[in-house]
């Protein structure tokens, strides 16, 4: 049976994507290294490598002599080739970010807004001010616009419920599709936080990522060899409503003992409050500070949301089996500490525990994680929309 021409051409996208994503991760880079990294042919190498020269993506960065013979000429992303625009929307706030293919921010806006505003405000004022960076990229380096929402996000790019924002059946994508030449994204905020990592972050080799939000709500997001999972509607990795304890607390979803009703920052936050038997909110700042000079009540807050947090981690490690777990969010503020529980929980729990070990770090970014990452999402595109 011929193999239909389409094929070729995605055939040649995901090697100019691979190579281009290598040369990302290791310039400078010989065409050699290259192969030997993405276990392409040199001559499939030596064609990517040219039509990404074509397109202004590639630069020489110098040579290098390795052994006898000529001198190989080491390549590097040319930083000026693309431009990408990436924004976050958060509860009372949102981000925009304009920054080139090394993740170098070019501009960037944060704007407040009052929690009760209606979405479409929200969009309007969001929509202008991404217009106005827009409008100072030039059109041939312009590659793309993302936003990053928490919530369930439709394939159409309808945000189906965010319940922090309180926005239900919310057309995002239309918004900025009238304004902006495409791709426009709509993104997942934790999903926006796995792509960031792996295309800027602490996750660059990995073949199976997941990424954890941990704040007043628990978000997942999940990569496989570079693409999103995200389930058939979109709801793919709702890992906080997954039932650890159905006799424990209500979750704001209805049910009892979800994931993020027993190990988010809320719930680190009413131990607090009992343990210290208060009534008022204790600052999330607060009780680092407090951990960090070893105060039992902190520390004993920490522990308790630990238990479940280990738990809930080893579950999904052992539904994923991921090689990289990266733990971001509010609660990565408690550093190693964290991390290094959650690690060796997992490493000792996880059913392929004996064979290998899963590697679990904090976040690379102390800000603006998911607008870097709703931005980046036309990465992999770029390649295909510039042909
Ligand atoms: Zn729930």
């Amino acid at each position: 049976m011929p193999i239909p021409v389409a094929h070729h051409s995605l055939m040649r996208e995901m090697n100019e994507i691979a190579v281009m994503t290598v040369v990302r991760q290791h310039a400078p880079i010989s065409r050699r290294q290259i192969a030997e990294i993405t276990g392409l042919t040199k001559s499939t190498v030596t064609v990517a490598v040219q039509r990404l020269f074509a397109k202004n993506i590639l630069m020489e960065r110098g040579t290098v002599t390795a052994g006898p013979g000529r001198p190989e000429i080491l390549l590097g992303l040319n930083p000026n080739a693309g431009f990408l625009l990436g924004a976050a929307v958060d509860v009372a706030n949102y981000q925009v970010l304009l920054f080139d293919l090394q993740a170098r921010i070019l501009d960037q806006k944060v704007m407040g807004f009052d929690p009760q505003t209606p979405a479409h405000d929200v969009l309007d004022a969001l929509v202008q001010d991404v217009v106005l960076m827009y409008q100072h990229i030039p059109r041939d380096q312009y590659w793309g616009f993302g936003v990053s929402i928490p919530g369930i996000i439709s394939p159409t790019g309808v945000v189906i419920n965010a319940p922090n924002l309180k926005w239900r059946h919310v057309p995002v994508r239309d918004y900025f599709l009238n304004r902006l030449e495409a791709p426009v994204f709509v993104v997942n905020d934790a999903a926006s936080g796995a792509v960031a990592e792996y295309y800027f972050g602490n996750a660059q080799h990995s073949d199976l990522l997941l990424y954890l939000s941990l704040g007043m709500g628990i978000g997942g997001g999940a990569l496989i060899a570079g693409k999103l999972f995200e389930g058939v509607s979109g709801a793919g990795t709702e890992v906080g409503h997954m039932v650890i304890d159905d006799n424990g607390p209500y979750c704001r979803c209805g049910r009892r003992g979800c994931f993020e009703a027993v190990a988010s920052l809320r719930a680190l936050t009413e131990r607090a409050m009992r343990i210290r038997d208060i009534w008022h909110w204790i600052d999330l700042d607060a009780i680092v500070d407090a951990f960090n000079h070893e105060e039992d009540w902190a520390r004993q807050a920490l522990d308790e949301t630990l238990r479940y947090l280990e738990q809930g981690v080893t579950n999904l490690a052992n539904i994923f089996d991921p090689d990289t777990i990266i733990l971001g969010g509010p609660l990565s503020q408690f550093g190693p500490y964290l991390s290094d529980r959650i690690g060796s929980r997992v490493n000792r729990d996880m059913m392929s525990a004996e064979h290998r070990a899963i590697s679990v770090r904090l976040t690379s970014f102390n800000g603006f994680t998911s607008a870097f990452g709703a931005g980046a999402m036309a990465l992999n595109t770029a390649v295909k929309v510039r042909l």
